[in-house]
């Protein structure tokens, strides 16, 4: 007899599994602008005006390791990630809601810590906890944050909207947040192995600080605004430079052309790739939290960007929705595909 076979996560991926159990779910609110399918929901909350919100969930053992994760720098970066895809929206984070989810191992000492973490954050960014949940958990801890923005409804800017031959932008650098944990990663292997050995992160403070500490880039929405730069399509980078690239290319239908010589790399990070065996080009395109935004501008707008620091041209949008591609320095052009997990 034949049995039904169930079908495994793994062959859909986190996008094809969110497409599907989101599908059946149509939209007749005439207020909502934006559902599903960008980095915040965009509901109108005046004529001109509009809130946002947008999730994220952090389960230790998968985000976090508790080993090398001190519990304020949890606290702070799961604000952050929050904070992240408001402004890749061009929006302003406004309230957010904190969940938590405890496993008997935590003291009151340490939750402390992690909402020291929140609180840093919220003083940073001017954004106001307003409420949340509190449960037990059998497997270590959750942390569910659920943050709220506010904008003009004309200032958003969503990842659908790139236009054929506009610019892709990045911000910052690439690949430092995943080659940061692989150094933690190393050290605690080692850690475990002889807990007398003193952890070696010299010369790696840069990348390791991206990992356990990232920072949202309102700095690079306010120098945006100042440019007199609206971007035509924006996303932040938290799952790598590939698939974010692709959400941009489906949302907008258009395809993307990439340079690899022009993907910002810092030296500790292209230095970590080498120690580990890797290409630098492999953290930057895959790698993921790096909380960098990523955006287009018309092709008018080169002058102006070019004069906004920290910000590298990297490629453009191709009118094929079929091409996209990285150009390398030397050979031919490689497809860009998103890692599945
Ligand atoms: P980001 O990386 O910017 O946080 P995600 O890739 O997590 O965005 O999510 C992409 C889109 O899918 C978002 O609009 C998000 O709200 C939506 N989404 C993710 N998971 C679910 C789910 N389980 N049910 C409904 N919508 C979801
Ligand atoms: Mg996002």
């Amino acid at each position: 007899m034949k049995k039904n076979k169930l079908n495994e996560i793994s062959n859909l991926g986190e996008f094809g599994l969110i497409d599907r159990l989101t599908k059946n779910f149509t939209i007749t609110d005439k207020k909502l602008v934006k559902g599903v399918g960008d980095d915040a929901a965009v509901f109108e909350s005046s004529q001109d005006n509009c809130f946002l919100i947008a999730t994220d969930l952090l389960v230790e053992g998968i985000h976090f390791n508790l080993i090398y994760s001190p519990l304020k720098h949890l606290g702070y970066k799961a604000v952050v990630v929050n904070l992240s895809d408001i402004y890749a929206m061009n929006a302003k984070p406004k309230y957010i809601t904190v969940s938590i989810a405890i496993s008997k191992k935590f003291s009151v000492e340490a939750l402390d810590l992690l909402y020291e973490g929140i609180l840093l954050a919220c003083e940073r960014f001017d954004v106001e906890l307003i409420g949340g949940d509190t449960t037990s958990s059998l497997s270590g801890l959750f942390i569910n944050i659920t943050v709220v923005g506010e904008a003009r409804k004309e200032d958003i800017v969503y990842r659908s909207t790139a236009q054929k031959n506009d610019l892709i932008c990045v911000s910052g650098d690439l690949g430092a947040a995943y080659m940061g944990l692989q150094i933690l990663e190393r050290e605690k292997e080692i850690f475990i192995q002889d807990p007398q050995i003193q952890p070696d992160l010299q010369n790696y403070e840069y990348i390791i600080e991206r990992q356990l500490k990232p920072e949202p880039r309102r700095d690079i929405i306010n120098r945006l605004k100042e440019a007199g730069i609206k971007p035509s399509s924006m996303i932040d980078v938290s799952d790598g430079l590939s698939s974010e690239i692709l959400h941009l290319c489906k949302q907008s239908n258009l395809g993307a052309v990439i340079f690899e010589d022009k993907i910002p790399i810092n030296e500790q990070t292209a230095k970590a790739a080498e120690l580990f065996r890797l290409e630098p080009l492999i953290p930057s395109l895959n790698g993921g939290e790096d909380y960098e935004l990523l955006f287009t501008i018309p092709l008018s707008e080169k002058d102006k960007i070019e004069k906004v620091q920290d910000i590298s041209i990297i490629g453009y949008m191709h009118e094929n929705p079929e091409k996209k591609v990285i150009v390398p320095k030397y050979g031919e052009e490689i497809e860009l595909k998103a890692q599945g997990w």
